[in-house]
């Protein structure tokens, strides 16, 4: 149970206000109000995403596919379950199984569903023998990890207990490391560049207890320092609060409300290495959560609800099918809205408040010169253009993932 009190009824307004802001930028709304994703109480912490959020959601994960494909990164599948005794050689069991998902099965085999990738990469790596020409090896994995996270810590897509990062494992010689940590960061930038976020980092060192020699960690901590001096970017030092295992980069964005978010990761392990016996060196990294911040006003290249094709006229008709039609093949989401009960303004109100990005006005005139009148969101008229010209310009947006509505 908890109360809330205030100095006067100043601040009372001022408290409603706030509230009232939050609610109306609360993801959790939007994704219901939008039809993008829901949760149930069948499997609390385990988000649904309807057809328009899983669009989303499959856009956002083909972004970094192709960011990684670019960097030299390859893409692994890995299991979701394993036996217990591998989390015991990772050191999962000993300090994070309050937090896993157990599962029992014939013959009292224990098993647990994976809270991270690395172990399972680890596992691949030691496969069979290595040799420092194929290093640095980058592997990175979209499998879902489950936390048994508290239900009363649970809160929408920010906590969840289902959920796939953004992750990748780097296998590298000591003599690599600083190359890799600069690109890692150049590699997030980048990322974050798209969707406008402004970011800064922080060092943090050694906590109490941890493992590993004092050397160890003096030499890793210096090797991150190096690579933040080299990317350029402001950082603090945030001294204690490292992972048990290594040193690490912790990358912080703010979002719409002014809050800062922990967002991406790049963690030293030298202790996972030695556990497996690994000659080399492990780098995590990982970007999770920007997902939920790219809810609220989306570009062409994010949006689920691309183009609105609105017919005017009967003898239209079958034209405005092929305009979607058309869009469609070309990959676009495109609706046709021949509702025949609504008047045109009511029509274009309509797919304003249901954000599509542009809306298509097809008549008479349109049908006979095979073009489309376009308005953008934002209510701006770009005029009668041919529809292939308008088909080029709007891939060009799309597939440059730019921010731009008028073309
Ligand atoms: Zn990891």
């Amino acid at each position: 149970l908890s109360g809330v009190a205030f100095p006067g009824e100043k601040e009372v307004q001022e408290w409603e206000k706030e509230q009232e802001e939050a609610r109306r930028r609360d993801h959790r709304r939007i994704g219901t109000d939008q039809e993008l994703f829901f949760f149930n109480d069948v499997s609390p912490g385990s988000c649904f995403f309807l057809p328009k959020g899983a669009h989303i959601y499959n856009t956002l994960t083909d972004f970094i596919k192709s960011e990684y494909r670019r960097r030299g990164f390859s893409e692994v599948v890995t299991p979701t379950l394993y036996s217990t005794a591998l989390w015991e050689r990772s050191g999962h069991w000993e300090h994070y199984s309050q937090n896993m998902f157990t599962v029992t099965t014939e013959g009292s085999q224990r098993y647990a569903l994976k809270p991270m990738n690395c172990p399972a990469h680890c596992v691949m790596f030691e496969q069979r023998v290595r040799s420092w020409r194929e290093l640095p090896l980058r592997w990175a994995d979209f499998g879902a990890l489950h936390r048994n996270e508290l239900s009363g810590a649970l809160g929408g897509l920010t906590r969840v207990r289902r959920f796939c990062q953004d992750d990748a494992h780097i296998f590298c010689t000591p003599e690599q490391l600083e190359q890799e940590i600069v690109s890692c960061l150049e590699f997030t930038r980048s990322v974050y560049r798209v969707f406008g976020f402004s970011f800064h980092c922080l060092l943090s060192t050694r906590p109490t207890p941890c493992l590993g020699e004092p050397e160890q960690w003096d030499d890793a901590e210096q090797q991150l320092e190096r690579g933040l001096q080299q990317f350029g970017e402001r950082w603090e030092l945030n001294p204690g609060d490292g992972a048990f295992y290594g040193p690490k980069i912790d990358v912080q964005i703010r979002d719409a409300l002014g809050r800062q978010h922990q967002c991406a990761t790049i963690q030293l392990d030298f202790q996972l290495p030695i556990r497996f016996q690994l000659q080399y060196v492990g780098v995590h990294r990982c970007t999770t959560a920007a997902v939920i911040l790219c809810f609220v006003s989306r570009p062409l290249w994010l949006s689920p609800a691309q183009i609105s094709v609105i017919p005017v006229g009967g003898s239209s008709e079958a034209y405005s099918r092929q305009v979607v039609q058309r869009f469609q093949e070309a990959g676009f989401m495109v609706d046709l809205n021949d509702n025949a009960g609504a008047t045109l303004n009511k029509k274009i109100r309509w797919a304003q408040l249901a954000q599509y990005n542009y809306i298509f006005v097809v008549g008479d005139k349109e049908r006979d010169g095979s073009s489309v009148s376009v308005r953008s969101r934002g209510g701006k008229q770009l005029g009668r253009r041919p529809m292939e010209e308008v088909l080029k310009e709007l891939m060009k947006l799309r597939d440059s993932r730019s921010n731009d509505e008028d073309f």
